[in-house]
């Protein structure tokens, strides 16, 4: 099964991702985790995003798509993968579903966790305090929140045509929004 956790930054993507990940032997394929990996790995690649991630600026399609590609021989190895922050926009949404067509696969489920914007903005600026990601910063929140909505909330209607969302509130703790999760996997054939 291949699922895309969606929703806002903030909204609890990433927590969600990794108990799935526990509980049903996917893997977890976060492109924001992989690029600030190649951040602390000093690659070009990772040089080359450095600033596009400190402006709260999605950074070019070919290099996710790249990141994702590399991971997929894994994903298809264990129970499938979990999207987390990709695709993020229509055009990565047209390739990553080519992707897996070619490859014999679909994505089964989209999941969106809705959040309100003052609640993210509560998280993120205690997620700054806690952790210190320097994108978390209220200025660079704001523009990746504008960046969710201009170009990422978009893929809404593309995966509502396609009969695949599901939204879950995500406004709750972190156990109730689980369960919600749980109990729209529960819809899906196993
Ligand atoms: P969040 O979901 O909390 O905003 P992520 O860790 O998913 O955080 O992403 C952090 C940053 O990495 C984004 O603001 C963006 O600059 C970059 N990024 C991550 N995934 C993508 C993607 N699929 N396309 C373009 N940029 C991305």
């Amino acid at each position: 099964m291949n699922l895309i956790l969606f929703g806002p930054p903030g909204s609890g993507k990433g927590t969600q991702a990794k108990r799935l990940v526990a509980d049903r032997g996917m893997v977890q394929l976060s492109t924001g985790d992989m690029l600030r990996a190649a951040i602390a790995a000093g690659s070009p690649m990772g040089k080359q995003v450095e600033p596009i991630i400190a402006a709260g600026h999605l950074v070019p399609d070919a290099i996710v798509v790249g990141l994702i590609e590399e991971r997929m021989p894994e994903a298809e190895a264990t129970g499938g993968a979990i999207f987390d922050g990709f695709p993020r926009n229509v055009a990565q949404a047209e390739v990553l579903d080519a992707m897996l067509e070619a490859r014999g696969g679909r994505i089964d489920l989209v999941v969106c966790l809705t959040v309100d914007d003052g609640e993210l903005l509560g998280r993120i600026t205690e997620r700054f305090k806690e952790q210190g990601r320097p994108d978390d910063n209220p200025e660079t929140f704001k523009a990746r929140l504008g960046a969710y909505y201009a170009q990422t909330a978009p893929l809404l209607p593309y995966y509502e045509d396609q009969a695949k969302l599901v939204k879950v509130d995500g406004m709750g703790s972190i156990a109730e929004v689980a369960k919600a999760i749980d109990a729209a996997l529960e819809t899906m054939p196993a």
